[in-house]
């Protein structure tokens, strides 16, 4: 009766695996993407994102190395040679992901699809195909408030296919996309400053954390401005010049926003589908991630749940053995870890300190504040970070927070435990690992007053 079982708009994390797992489960799926399969993490986001941070980290390594005996000899770097390895990498993985949906068997539409109604895509050569059911995965976009000049900021899109390298940079807002790339940049030899409407970079983290990275970035030379909004970007000869709300006027050479993202539902045409959308733009759906239709679905950022690739990805996938599997499965949203690669990077699971307390009253809060023994002969001048939150009734390890290096690859360990409720006996019972930074979990015996 229909074309396809099931229709997906969108081929970034979400949609590729939900299509890919309906698609091994017996249905017959189609998938329209207008950009680049592999979508936001895989060409514009995440992973082109940690390339570079790769990238900018050597300047750090390279000075560290003289306390190891190394004699570093005359060091260049090159933004064209950076972009065009990055764009390799990217190419090889959108082929990667190209391919599996080939050999899953889902057909492949290069090209944007809107909604006619509840059972009928248009595709943008006019073509109509019909699908019992509807997955929109379409992602976000970044958001640029609406100011004077603001066309001549770049975001987290262009930011990855700069022609020339910015010398001046001036970073917009204060979140995961902002103090990352002031820290890439900052590396790569830019003079680089932030401008942040708040009191502290990275709300909604531990603030100890928050205020710790702060305290790096300054210490590496990003000027942190507090407080502060941009009234208006002007072209000049030399480059944009940026008057702040106080009145200062400062010059750069690139202007970058990262100031949130905005689900992708603009010209979609879900209004003649009858799918209600949120105040914000996103598409709010149940814990099957279905909308108020009840054979469309959503997954991944355009529903404004956690904004992270592993999310979408396990709301993919959960959606897909519910419709296909005869599995009902929810993907869960509770004690996600998440990590920002800042430079030193953040790891994170489970509520903040704050957070904490409001939700059990009391808790026990463990501290470690240490040199991490790589910057010992380097003598770099950092410090790492670990916070353990336990909760006293029952003795769990509720939260994980670390500043510092390979913060990631450690708390992700460390999350396991977490969402399986082991308890700080359990972690103090398991041997360190030695020397290792990790092995402060395991070894935290002092509360904190
Ligand atoms: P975030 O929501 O993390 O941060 C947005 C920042 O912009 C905040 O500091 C916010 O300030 C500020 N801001 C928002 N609107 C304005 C405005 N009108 N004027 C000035 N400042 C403003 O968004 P990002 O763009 O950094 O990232 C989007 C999402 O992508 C993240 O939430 C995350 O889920 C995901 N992501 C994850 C990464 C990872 O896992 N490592 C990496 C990159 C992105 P305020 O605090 O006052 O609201």
């Amino acid at each position: 009766m229909f074309d396809f079982d099931l229709f997906v708009i969108g081929a970034g994390s979400g949609g590729v695996r939900a299509g890919r797992i309906a698609s091994g489960l017996g249905a017959r799926v189609a998938i329209a993407e207008e950009y680049r399969v592999g979508g936001t993490c895989v060409i514009r986001g995440c992973v082109p994102k940690k390339l570079f941070v790769y990238a900018s980290h050597f300047a750090q390594d390279f000075e560290d190395a003289a306390g190891f005996g190394w004699q570093i000899g005359e060091r260049g770097f090159s933004w064209q040679a950076l972009i065009a390895s990055k764009d390799k990498e990217i190419e090889r993985l959108n082929a990667l992901y190209v391919t599996t949906l080939k050999n899953a068997g889902v057909t492949t539409f290069n090209e944007r699809a809107t909604i006619k109604d509840k059972n009928t895509v248009v595709l943008a050569d006019g073509k109509e195909i019909t699908a019992e059911k509807i997955l929109i995965a379409t992602g976000g976009t970044p958001f640029k408030p609406d100011i004077t000049g603001i066309e001549h900021a770049i975001t987290s899109n262009e930011a990855f296919h700069l022609d020339e390298f910015p010398k001046r940079v001036l970073v917009s807002g204060a979140g995961y996309i902002a103090v990352e790339f002031a820290a890439i940049f900052n590396g790569l030899g830019a003079n680089v400053e932030l401008a942040y409407r708040r009191d502290m970079v990275l709300r909604g983290f531990d603030d100890d954390l928050r205020s710790k990275l702060e305290h790096e970035m300054k210490s590496q030379g990003i000027k942190v401005h507090l407080h502060t909004q941009i009234d208006k970007i002007e072209k000049c000869e030399d480059g944009l010049n940026v008057t702040f709300h106080h009145g200062d006027v400062s010059q750069f050479d690139a202007v970058f926003y990262a100031t949130g993202r905005t689900p992708n539902t603009a010209g979609l045409g879900l209004e003649n589908a009858g799918v209600k959308l949120a105040a914000n733009g996103s598409i709010p759906v149940n814990e099957y991630s279905r909308t108020n239709v009840p054979n469309i679905f959503a997954v991944g950022d355009v529903t404004d749940r956690i904004a992270l690739t592993p999310v979408a990805i396990k709301e993919g996938h959960a959606f897909a053995l519910t419709e296909y599997g005869n599995n009902p499965t929810s993907a869960e949203h509770d004690n996600v870890a998440s990590a920002v690669f800042s430079q030193p990077p953040i790891a994170t699971v489970g509520p903040t300190e704050t957070e904490a307390k409001e939700k059990y009253g009391e808790i026990d809060v463990y501290v470690s504040d240490f040199k991490p023994m790589k910057y010992t002969l380097g003598g770099r001048d950092e410090r790492a970070f670990i916070k353990m939150i336990v909760d006293p009734k029952t003795d769990k390890v509720i939260a994980a927070h670390m500043i510092g290096p390979d913060a990631p690859e450690i708390i992700q360990g460390v999350a396991i435990a977490v969402k399986n409720g082991l308890t700080k006996a359990q972690f103090d019972s398991t041997v360190a690992i030695h020397p290792s930074s990790a092995e402060e979990f395991v070894l935290m015996s002092t509360k904190r007053d």
